[in-house]
């Protein structure tokens, strides 16, 4: 049997054909053109689709399910995208379209949802009965299995992870709040505490990493520095991992999953960011000493996770 996983993004929509073993057998992307009516994008998606079914040599018929990862608030119900900034969208059937266009039951779900079914299906949680998946990227997204069910909340509204409040220092969040867990912990605040740093230490090694130019900073440079020893640099990764790290083991206290899974560009650090996180998590974490702590890993299906994400939210449905 076979499904189709669709990623959604504001610059290009990925899609994929997946197998029941998360493979992907096929896959292409086009354009998102955020800007035209709703409607050509979702029919591009239908054009791709069947292109792949094509050059596959297998038919329509032959496809489960397509499930579809999408950035914003999204009514999974219904297959809604109630809103997204990515793309400007406001309330886009788009579940009951790409049925309507292709006859095959269609799954939306968020994409940081999509991404928890993926790994938890496919990749790091496989097996396992309760993960929290973070993805930390211009903001912090989360994903939660509980008892090997995705946990969405009222409205699909819930699990909006980077939106507990955490710190002190004031910082505001988009979603109207301050002090929000993804205002400490995403890519965009790294790179804030990273300049921060910089322009009160003009001896930094940071300062030649980015070629004198602090608007060439990015969530590389202080770790970069760090390992070179650069003071300011280690100072920037120690608060960094504080920040994640409470965060972290704020979700393991509520949850206490077996595995708590990040995802984003700042995993590539591997070690250099999930060893001192663990170790924050193990010194902070609920009944420590007494029972197993919560392992930190990262995220495992890679580029693809999007579409193998997607692809699963079908396959779990239809399994
Ligand atoms: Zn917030």
């Amino acid at each position: 049997m076979y499904y189709i996983g669709v990623d959604i993004g504001g610059t290009n929509i990925k899609v994929g054909v997946v197998d029941s073993k998360g493979e992907i057998l096929k896959k292409s992307s086009f354009a998102t053109e955020s800007k035209r009516p709703y409607i050509e994008i979702i029919k591009d998606i239908e054009i791709t689709i069947r292109s792949l079914i094509n050059g596959l040599k297998i038919n329509l018929n032959d496809v489960k399910a397509i499930g579809v990862g999408s950035p914003g608030i999204i009514d999974s119900n219904s297959g809604t995208v109630v809103y997204t900034n990515n793309i400007n969208w406001e309330n886009v059937p788009l579940g009951k379209e790409l049925t309507a266009l292709t006859g095959i039951p269609s799954y939306v779900h968020n994409d940081a949802n999509a991404a928890a079914m993926g790994e938890w299906k496919f990749g790091m949680g496989k097996g396992l009965k309760d993960i929290v998946l973070i993805t930390i990227g211009t903001g912090v997204g989360g994903g939660v299995i509980i008892n090997g069910q995705l946990f969405e909340g009222n409205y699909s509204a819930g699990a909006e992870l980077g939106h507990i409040r955490l710190g002190g220092e004031g910082y505001p969040c988009t979603c109207g709040r301050t002090d929000c867990f993804e205002t400490y912990s995403s890519a965009t605040a790294l790179i804030r505490f990273t300049k921060q740093a910089m322009e009160i230490n003009p001896d930094s090694k940071m300062w030649e990493y980015v070629g004198k130019d602090i608007d060439k900073t990015n969530g590389k440079t202080a770790f970069e520095c760090a390992k070179l020893q650069d003071k300011a640099a280690i100072e920037v990764v120690n608060k960094y991992i504080y920040y994640l790290g409470e965060g972290l083991a704020n979700m393991a206290n509520i949850f206490r999953p077996e595995l708590i899974i990040l995802g984003g560009g700042v995993c590539a650090q591997g070690e250099y960011l999930t060893k001192p996180l663990q170790e924050h998590l193990d010194r902070n974490i609920y009944a420590k000493g007494l029972i197993p702590t919560v392992k930190i890993v990262t995220a495992s299906l890679g580029n693809d996770a999007g579409i193998i994400g997607a692809a699963a939210l079908g396959i779990a449905k239809h399994e």
